[in-house]
Order: structure tokens, then C-alpha cells, then sequence
């Protein structure tokens, strides 16, 4: 009879043992293969919910290292910062994939009057918000600095020749694609995670969200919007997306205080100043990563009413504002996508159409 009893137990005990083990080995399938990297001035992660596999990671990481090495303004004798040395001088040739973008970002200014500005350089450069060489004791600039500036940015100035070369046709005037370049990475590291078997995935690159396929069991990804007001991480509601770009704007990222007033790293081309208006953040939803961007930063600039003008030339691209004063509107397309959850913020339909 004791015999029998220590048989079942200890049946019992392997049963209990293997379910235990049978559930971590669930819960380890389930958990993806992330990387954070820090490259183009944030922090980036690649999580794989599938093909789990260093290799794809380490290609798509190298990916964005190659976009970075060829259009960041600050990183010397990239294609960017050769355009912009010779600025009133000489075009410059380009790889296809370099001039593409730049078609893209003059359409986007072309569309938004100028609130997406590629060539916001100059003023990018004056306000210095980043703090890092000139002005990094963070000082509104001077007026006639803030005039000076706003004389060399102008998209219409930009020209796209023939055999993708490039020119910036007054001197002075500078590029700048941190509007839009993070994007176009998402665009391109959803095409290597693609083309390596990848069907299951979040390409998080700084904010500018990609969320590949859908979760297990077709189920939607829960993409956290960020509360501005609170340190990262904290959320003020919950986007329910497959294969959509999920990127968002907004004051709180870089930004200097004087007198209580912030002063961001979005600025408004038409005054030289960081845009100023009820919004504190802003959401693009949409199946382009790179669109979504240099939405983004347009629509935090125009605001919800001219923002609707825009977005109704526009198919399949949602929005999501958050004002200063703790209002969230939402386009109606995203009615059944966002869920609030933080009760200090009041949910409303964005009425401008
Ligand atoms: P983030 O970089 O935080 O994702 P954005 O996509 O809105 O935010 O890009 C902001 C960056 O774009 C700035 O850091 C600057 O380099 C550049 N930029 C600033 N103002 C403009 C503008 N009006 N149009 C285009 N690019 C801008
Ligand atoms: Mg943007």
C-alpha cells in the first residue's frame, strides 16, 4: 500500500513537472527575439515573433545603419551632407534610393504648404535643441538670427535633375530629413525582415512604429500611445493595428524650457519658431511607415483644421491628436482601433473633416 501511494505521487510529480516545464516552453516560444540598438540619434528595437533568428536582426540593423550612413545631415560626406556643402554651388549625384526619398519629401512639403520642410536645416541648426556644439546653453535665438535662417529654407529651392542629381540652389541652405528618414527605415527593415521569412514582428525606431503581420492566432498588435506628460512608457491608450505604421510626434521628446514656455524640436517654417499650438502629441496611422512620418510632422504643425485638409487628398491614413489640455481626438476610422485608458485624458471624435 506504501509502495502504491509513492508510485502515484510520484507520478503525480513528474505529470506536474513536465506540465510546468511543457508551460515555460510555451511562454519561451511566445516571447520575441528583440534587439535595442541606439542608431539615427534614438533608441531602436526589432522584436521577431517568428523566425527567430540573429542573423535577420543583425541585417536589418545594418540596413539602418546604411540609410543612416547615407542621409544623416551630421554624419560627414554622406550624400546629405554633400548636397548641403554645396549648396549654391554645384548638384550633386545621388543613389536612386537617396534621390527617391528626396521626391518624396518635396511631394510631402509640396502638399502640406511647407509644413514638412526638408530644408528646415538652417533653423533646426539655429535653435540647436538637440544642445549639443552651438547654442547649447539653450537661448531663444535672436530675431533677425530667426529672419536670417528663415531666408534659406524653402522646398521650392530644392531641385531634382536629371541622372539623380541633386542641388539646394542658394547658398546657406541645408537639408535635413529627421522628418522622414526614421520612416523610410521602418519602410525598409519590414522589407528585410519580409524577404528573410519573417511574418510576425515590431519595429520600434524611436516612436515611428511598424507593426509587421499580425500577433499569434491573427490576432491585432496593442500599440501603446505615449502620455506626454509622463516619463516613456506611460500610455494614454491602446491602438489595435496589423501591418500598419503606427508613428508619433510630439513636443515632449527634445525639448528646452525659458519661462515656463517649451520650446520643441518641431519647427514651423512660416515663423522660425517651434511650432506652436493646442498639440502636444500627434499619431499617423497608415501602411506607410515613411508617409506616416513626414505626416506626423506636418499635421503637429497645421494643427487638426488645415491637418484635415490635407488628410482628406489622403487614403487609409488615420489620426490620433493629443492636446496640451488632455483631450484625445481621434479621426473616425480609428473608432474601433484605440481604446482610452487613461482616465485623465477625455476621448473625443476629431470633428474636422
Ligand atoms: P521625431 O524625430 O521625434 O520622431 P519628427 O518625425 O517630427 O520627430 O521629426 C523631427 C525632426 O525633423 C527634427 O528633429 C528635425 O530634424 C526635423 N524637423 C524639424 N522641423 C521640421 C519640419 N517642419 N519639417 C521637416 N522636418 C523637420
Ligand atoms: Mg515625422
Amino acid at each position: 500500500m506504501r509502495y502504491r501511494n509513492k508510485i502515484i505521487s510520484l507520478i503525480a510529480f513528474i505529470l506536474a513537472f513536465s506540465i510546468f516545464l511543457g508551460g515555460c516552453g510555451k511562454k519561451e516560444d511566445k516571447e520575441p527575439l528583440s534587439k535595442t540598438e541606439f542608431m539615427m540619434d534614438t533608441v531602436m528595437t526589432i522584436k521577431l515573433y517568428d523566425k527567430k533568428d540573429e542573423e535577420v536582426l543583425k541585417k536589418a540593423f545594418n540596413r539602418i545603419k546604411e540609410i543612416e550612413d547615407k542621409m544623416s545631415n551630421t554624419i560627414e560626406n554622406s550624400y546629405i551632407d554633400k548636397i548641403n556643402k554645396n549648396a549654391g554651388k554645384a548638384p550633386i549625384e545621388v543613389d536612386e534610393e537617396v534621390y527617391n526619398l528626396l521626391v518624396k519629401a518635396k511631394k510631402f512639403a509640396e502638399l502640406t504648404d511647407g509644413a514638412y520642410e526638408p530644408t528646415i536645416g538652417p533653423l533646426v541648426e539655429l535653435w540647436n535643441i538637440k544642445g549639443e556644439g552651438k547654442n547649447d546653453k539653450h537661448t531663444i535665438p535672436k530675431e533677425e538670427d530667426i529672419k536670417k535662417a528663415l531666408d534659406k529654407v524653402d522646398y521650392k529651392k530644392l531641385e531634382l535633375l536629371d541622372n539623380n542629381k541633386v542641388l539646394l540652389k542658394d547658398k546657406g541652405m541645408k537639408l535635413d530629413l529627421g522628418g522622414i528618414a526614421k520612416g523610410y527605415a521602418g519602410d525598409e527593415v519590414k522589407k528585410v525582415l519580409e524577404e528573410n521569412g519573417v511574418k510576425h514582428a515590431i519595429i520600434d525606431l524611436g516612436g515611428n512604429i511598424y507593426a509587421l503581420g499580425s500577433k499569434e492566432g491573427d490576432k491585432s498588435w496593442k500599440i501603446g500611445i505615449q502620455n506626454p506628460k509622463e516619463e516613456r512608457g506611460s500610455y494614454v491608450g491602446i491602438v489595435e493595428v496589423k501591418e500598419n505604421a503606427v508613428v508619433t510626434s510630439g513636443d515632449y521628446e527634445r525639448y528646452f524650457e525659458v519661462d515656463g514656455k517649451r520650446y520643441h524640436h518641431i519647427i514651423d517654417s512660416k515663423t522660425g519658431y517651434p511650432s506652436d499650438n493646442e498639440l502636444s502629441a500627434i499619431s499617423i496611422i497608415s501602411k506607410s511607415s515613411t508617409d506616416s512620418d513626414a505626416l506626423s510632422t506636418a499635421l503637429f504643425v497645421l494643427g487638426r483644421e488645415k491637418g484635415a485638409k490635407v488628410l482628406s487628398k489622403l487614403e487609409d491614413t488615420e489620426v490620433l491628436y493629443i492636446t496640451k489640455s488632455g483631450k484625445v481626438y481621434i479621426s473616425n476610422g480609428m473608432k474601433d482601433k484605440f481604446t482610452l485608458k487613461n482616465p485623465n485624458f477625455d476621448l473625443k471624435i476629431n470633428e474636422y473633416k
